[in-house]
């Protein structure tokens, strides 16, 4: 019996605060894998500068086709 040791595609966590991100995450069009939560959106400015995020609204028990 296999093992699921990776996370689903619906989930994400921020690269700020290490939590997981429910609701709307703010996603770096630069980097591949660089998300933040909405409360870390706001220090996005001065931790993440020069980068632009672009918000994906995300709807619990709905997965993107
Ligand atoms: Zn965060
Ligand atoms: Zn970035």
């Amino acid at each position: 019996m296999a093992t699921k040791g990776v996370r689903g595609d619906d989930s994400f966590w921020c690269n700020c605060c290490f939590h997981d991100i429910y609701g709307p995450r703010f996603h770096c069009t630069v980097c591949n894998d660089f998300d933040l939560c909405l409360m870390c959106n706001v220090t996005a400015e001065d931790m993440h500068p020069c980068h632009d995020l672009q918000v994906v609204e995300q709807k619990h028990g709905e997965k993107p086709v």
